[in-house]
C-alpha cells in the first residue's frame, strides 16, 4: 500500500516544468511514507522528464500522457488520480494547494468515496484515529480534523512543510486510465499572464506596496527591490482597485494568498483583511512610517520610517551583496 500524489506539471507554455509545490508534497509524502513504512507513487499528467522527483523521495511514478488532458479539467484528472489510486491500491492520496489541485481535491474525494482534509499543516498527528492538523478561518486558527474513511485525501497547505532531498530508485511507468466524454462536460480554459518575472505562487520572496507609495509612478523602486531580490512583486487591495497595479498583484483575503518565505509589505497599514491572505508567510518584514500601523503586531521585523528614505538604502544594501 503506497502513498499516492499528484505531481503537478507546468505546460510547456508556462515552463515545462514540475511546479515547486511538487517538491513540497513529494518531500511530505516521503517522511509520511517513513513512518507508516511504505513507498510514494507519483501521479503525472502530460509531464515531461519526471526524474527530478526521485531527489525528493519518489519511487514510482505512473506517467500520463493524454492529449484530451492538455486542459486541466478537474473531473477528468480526477479520474485519472482515482484509477492511479485503485492501481496501487492506495489508502492515503496527497494533494497541494494550488488552485487547481484544491479545486481538483475535493472531486478526487468523491470519485474515491473518501474523507478529505484541506489546509493541512504538518505531519498526520496520528494515524490510528487518522488525526491531522489544519489551518483554519483564513489561517488565524489551527484545528484538529479526524478522517474515518478507509481512503483518505489530504490537501498540504502551500510553503507548510518545505522541500527535502530524500533521494529514491525511482521506477517508471506509462499508464493509460480509461477516461470518457463525461469527464468533459465542464471545459475550464485557464489563462496565464506570462510577465518574465517571478510570479507570486512560486516565490520565495515577496515584496509587496500599498497606499503609502501615494500614487503607481513610484513603483520603481519597489520593482528594483523586488528585482535584487529574485522577488515577486505584490500590493494591497486599494492599490490595483485604484489602477496603480495590475488585479494579479491583489494579496489579501479577496486577493491570492500568499505563504513564502519573507514577505516585505511597504507603506502597508496591516488591515484585517490584508494580513488574512498573508499570514503563513515565514518571515513578515514591515516598513511604515507610522509606529501605530498595526502590521507591526504581525511583524517579524520592522522599520518605522520613510519607505521612499528606506528602500531605496535597502536596493543599495543588497545589490552590495
Ligand atoms: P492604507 O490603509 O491607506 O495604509 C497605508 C499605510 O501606508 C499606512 O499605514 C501609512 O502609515 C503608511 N504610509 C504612508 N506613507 C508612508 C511612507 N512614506 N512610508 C512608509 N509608510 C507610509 N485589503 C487588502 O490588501 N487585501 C484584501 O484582500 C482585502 N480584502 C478586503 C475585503 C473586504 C470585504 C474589505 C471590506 C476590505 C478588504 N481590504 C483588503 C481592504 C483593507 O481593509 C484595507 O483597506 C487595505 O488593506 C488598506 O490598504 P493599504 O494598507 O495599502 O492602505
Amino acid at each position: 500500500m503506497s502513498i499516492l500524489i499528484y505531481a503537478e506539471y507546468a505546460p510547456e507554455a508556462s515552463g515545462g516544468k514540475f511546479k515547486k509545490v511538487a517538491f513540497e508534497l513529494a518531500s511530505y509524502a516521503k517522511k509520511v511514507a517513513e513512518t507508516l513504512g511504505t513507498t510514494v507513487t507519483a501521479v503525472t499528467i502530460n509531464a515531461g522528464d519526471v526524474s527530478e522527483l526521485a531527489k525528493y523521495g519518489v519511487d514510482k511514478v505512473l506517467k500520463v500522457n493524454n492529449d484530451k488532458l492538455s486542459g486541466f479539467t478537474a473531473k477528468a484528472y480526477a479520474d485519472v488520480i482515482k484509477q492511479a489510486a485503485i492501481k496501487e491500491n492506495v489508502k492515503l492520496v496527497l494533494l497541494s494547494s494550488t488552485t487547481d489541485s484544491v479545486y481538483l481535491a475535493s472531486f478526487v474525494a468523491v470519485a474515491l468515496e473518501a474523507g478529505y482534509a484541506s489546509n493541512v499543516v504538518g505531519l498526520p498527528i496520528s494515524t490510528s484515529p487518522f488525526l491531522v492538523k489544519r489551518t483554519a478561518f483564513s489561517n488565524k486558527a489551527f484545528n484538529t480534523t479526524e478522517i474515518e474513511t478507509e481512503i483518505k485525501v489530504l490537501g498540504l497547505a502551500k510553503n507548510s512543510y518545505g522541500i527535502f532531498e530524500t533521494p529514491s530508485t525511482l521506477t517508471q511507468e506509462d499508464f493509460n486510465p480509461i477516461i470518457g466524454e463525461n469527464d468533459f462536460g465542464v471545459k475550464v480554459e485557464s489563462v496565464e499572464k506570462i510577465s518574465g518575472k517571478v510570479s507570486i505562487a512560486d516565490a520565495d520572496i515577496v515584496v509587496s506596496a500599498g497606499r503609502g507609495l501615494k500614487g503607481p509612478e513610484n513603483w520603481g523602486m519597489v520593482e528594483e527591490l523586488a528585482t535584487v531580490l529574485g522577488a515577486a512583486t505584490a500590493c494591497s487591495k486599494p492599490v490595483s482597485d485604484l489602477g496603480w497595479r495590475p488585479h494579479g498583484e491583489h494579496v489579501g483575503q479577496t486577493g491570492k494568498p500568499v505563504a513564502t518565505n519573507l514577505y516585505i509589505a511597504i507603506g502597508i497599514s496591516g488591515a484585517i483583511q490584508h494580513i488574512a491572505g498573508i499570514n503563513s508567510s515565514k518571515v513578515k518584514v514591515v516598513i511604515n512610517s507610522d509606529p501605530e500601523a498595526p502590521f507591526f503586531k504581525v511583524a517579524d521585523y520592522g522599520i518605522v520610517g520613510d519607505a521612499f528614505e528606506i528602500v531605496p538604502k535597502l536596493i543599495e544594501k543588497f545589490k552590495a551583496f
